[in-house]
């Protein structure tokens, strides 16, 4: 890396997908609160920034690191824009946003940034779908869902916020009148108040809509050298402690043809990988064709997740073929029946049974994920987990890797009422695992569990209330009242039950 400090080097590896036009306006900062290696691998930072190019913006990019001040496209400083978007994908990102504009001198909240004639900041991205309402003390405004229908009300709101000196009053109004814009000046004090207001989350349900594709390959990235491709957005299944069925709208796929066309693309645009970008790979109704266009194409590929149950041989070969040796799944927990109450409902026989083909299909490591703290989870789960990762090892021999995390409770999920396990509890359980892990064999098996800190602080921003703080410290608690937040979304517009086809969601 360049001791200068600029982005020349990032720059010089990139390779563009496409023409895209440069120059434009308005100047338009697009923020990833996290690194510049894990952004690349977000497909929505991505599509953002192609959806803002062709309607002619001069969108450029800032990521947390190695160089926050200044951006990707031109190492032009970010006091340099007064409009600010960010993703917000997960809930450290919340906070991760929070530090940045505190690094730039830029007011966190709104009011403050009204006050000194500060930039606006607008959010978007994943946090939107589940719980908008932490961020309604600092941004501008919140766009609701996926972008594709709410990108043209943006961009005209944005020109005719410039065009007019810059009037923040006018900017509001004009997106308050897109239902999917979440506008705190705005709402907030009808929120507050218990009055309703009738946002809707965009759901973009013709896929063939979306860019779905990449719009840089790099070699820095989390996924590196890699093409992306979208396959589906939303799940067909129903486990009940995940958000992507409960927030994200529901299950639709991006055409066959369109995803092989990308496929077939892939190489031209100089990629030595494809990224298969869905919530569940293996759920894709022309997956064997993916497959079979990639073998066409002899390019390495790998799934963005694998649900153990509709993992095929024709899938662990390509990703055999493609050099991938660790298989990563989720069994969630050692015991069949909670594993079933987790909306996976295969068996400890099948697990093994699918990781012995992998075996021989030329993979050698298998990372698992489980769960700690699940609701109902008892002693003699924790000992059949224990009992179930010796097995794995000894049945498969294959190097395996336990990681473990804790259950959080997310907003407007099935079991979004469970209880946030307490430290004491965590402890216990994670005790109780390695005494009985050491006594079943622990040869070939590495285990990682989690920070509790950095769940609870999940915990606590995925509970936020309408304009509450986000910065908690040991005096200065968050305040939990996961009734009156779930009131506050209903009074947002987010509906608890999922209709088939995205109204309301
Ligand atoms: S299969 Fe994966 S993405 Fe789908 S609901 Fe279950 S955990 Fe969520």
């Amino acid at each position: 890396m360049s001791s200068r400090k600029s982005w020349v080097d990032f720059r010089l590896k990139e390779r563009k997908v496409g023409d895209l036009p440069s120059g434009g306006d308005p100047l338009w900062a697009l923020v990833y609160p996290q690194g510049y290696e894990v952004g690349m691998a977000n497909l929505g930072v991505h599509s953002v920034y192609r959806a803002l190019r062709e309607r002619g913006v001069a969108a450029e990019r800032f990521f947390k690191s190695p160089f926050p001040d200044i951006s990707v496209e031109n190492d032009r400083p970010i006091s340099d824009f007064r409009l600010l978007t960010a993703s917000v994908v997960y809930e450290p990102d919340m906070t991760s946003l929070l530090s940045m504009l505190k690094k730039w001198r830029i007011p966190a909240t709104w009011i403050e940034r009204e006050e000194k004639d500060s930039p606006i900041l607008g959010v978007g991205g994943g946090i939107s779908y589940i719980n908008p309402l932490g961020l309604s003390k600092y941004a501008d405004f919140i766009a609701l869902g996926d972008g594709e229908e709410i990108f043209d009300h943006l961009v005209d709101a944005v020109r005719d916020f410039f065009r007019h000196h810059g009037n923040r009053r006018r900017l509001w109004e004009t997106l308050a009148e897109n239902a999917s814009f979440f506008v705190p000046p705005i709402h907030l004090e009808q929120l507050v108040k218990g009055r309703p207001l009738s946002r809707k989350k965009s759901i973009c349900l013709d896929l063939s809509a979306a860019a779905g594709k990449s719009t840089w390959i790099t070699p820095r990235s989390v996924f590196p050298d890699s093409f992306l491709v979208e396959t589906q957005r939303g799940c067909y299944r129903k486990c009940p402690f995940c958000t992507i069925p409960a927030c994200f709208g529901p299950p639709r796929t991006r055409p066959k043809d369109l995803v092989l066309k990308d496929i077939d693309a892939a190489k031209e645009y100089g990629a030595l990988r494809l990224g298969i970008i869905a919530p569940e790979s293996g759920d894709y109704p022309w997956i064997s064709d993916v497959i079979a266009t990639v073998r066409q194409q002899d390019i390495s590929v790998s799934f963005a997740s694998l649900r153990l149950d509709s993992l095929t041989p024709e899938m662990l070969e390509v990703l055999s073929q493609s050099g991938q040796r660790t298989l990563t799944v989720a069994p969630e927990t050692g015991d069949d029946e909670l594993r079933k109450k987790c909306g996976k409902p295969f068996t400890q026989e099948l697990i093994i049974e699918k990781l012995k083909l992998a075996r021989e299909k030329g993979i050698t490591k298998t990372k698992m994920y489980f769960m700690l703290g699940l609701p109902n989870e008892t002693v003699e789960h924790i000992l059949e987990t224990a009992r179930f990762i010796s097995l794995v090892r000894r049945e498969t021999g294959l190097k395996t890797v336990a990681s473990f995390s804790i259950f959080v409770p997310k907003p407007q999920t099935p079991w979004q009422d469970n209880e946030f396990s307490s430290l004491e509890t965590i402890e216990t359980k994670t005790r109780l695992l390695r005494k009985n892990l050491l006594k079943t064999g622990t040869s070939g098996v590495e285990l990682r569990f989690p920070s509790y800190r950095e769940a609870d602080e999940e915990y606590n921003l995925a509970w936020c209330l309408a304009d509450s703080d986000l910065v908690f410290t040991r005096k200065k608690k968050a305040r939990h009242d996961t009734i009156l937040v779930k009131r506050q979304l209903e009074l947002l517009g987010f509906q608890r039950n999922i209709p088939d086809r995205g109204e309301g969601v």
